[in-house]
């Protein structure tokens, strides 16, 4: 059985003290044996991350912290990059790669997320995993191909990269037309997509390791729709957005994911 994970993605929100209010609003409310049953992540912004790991740390709770991006380079003249290394110094042991804000607004490439993938996996410190997002546009949708789409995007973040344990992956369908829109995908076109992620994988990396890999959705989840998505065969947890800036309704999310696995 897979162990969910629920992510919270808090793009450009809260600045340090901000964050570190959030972040012990968060662990005030969590309850230590959550951890048993999902694995919880918080992704704050890069300038955030060193604060918000000591709040959890300090605390002795067992959520993780991830960045929302890297650069794919070790070291050198990449002005306003951080590379894997920096991110795991700052106690990340996750992060997002190809969200499609960065593929649309900043124009990351196939190619660029096939380089931080593979930068994230082959890291030579302790183990970085990447969460790999994909999903499509309402024109996609629309067209009706949107399998198509979304597996060609995984197969080329994927290409040539050796993944041996299924802990060095961790994907998130996120339907563009969903995020941030309060137009959440139903259970049903979300099973739709994780489940055709997974027989990708399976192509790719064989079936026994796509049986394990960990597929979110994204888009919208929020406390109203989280239990029906949780109980979709393929999804396995959720990558938020929005419901992450609030405590009470980020925690909620993952009781509802231990409650699922109860
Ligand atoms: C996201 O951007 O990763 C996301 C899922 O956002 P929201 O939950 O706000 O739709």
């Amino acid at each position: 059985m897979r162990k969910p994970i629920i992510a919270g993605n808090w793009k450009m929100n809260n600045t340090v003290a901000e964050g570190v209010v959030l972040a012990q609003e968060i662990s005030n409310n969590f309850y230590r044996d959550y951890t048993e049953f999902v694995d919880v992540i918080i992704c704050p912004p890069a300038v955030d991350l060193k604060a918000v790991k000591g709040v959890l740390e300090f605390d002795k709770r067992d959520i993780y912290v991830g960045a929302q991006n890297c650069y794919f380079e070790p070291s050198g003249a990449y002005t306003g990059e951080i590379s894997v290394k920096m991110i795991s110094d700052a106690g990340c042991d996750f992060c997002i790669v190809g969200h499609s804000e960065r593929r649309e607004i900043f124009g990351e490439t196939n190619a660029m997320i096939n380089d931080k993938v593979r930068a994230l996996v082959e890291y030579q410190g302790k183990k970085m995993t990447p969460i790999l997002c994909v999903g499509e546009s309402l024109a996609v949708r629309e067209s009706g191909d949107y399998i198509d789409y979304v597996t060609k995007q995984a197969e080329a973040a994927l290409a040539g990269i050796d993944i041996f344990d299924a802990d060095q992956l961790v994907i998130a369908y996120e339907p563009i037309w969903a995020i941030g829109t309060g137009r959440t995908a139903t259970p049903e076109q979300a099973q739709e997509v994780c489940a055709a992620i997974r027989s990708c994988l399976a192509n790719i990396l064989g079936g026994a390791m796509a049986e394990k890999i960990r597929v979110l959705y994204g888009g919208s989840m929020n406390e109203g729709n989280v239990d029906s998505l949780l109980e979709q065969p393929d999804i396995d947890g959720g990558l938020i957005g929005g419901a992450s800036l609030k405590a009470s309704s980020f925690v909620n999310l993952v009781k509802a994911a231990v409650e699922c696995q109860k």
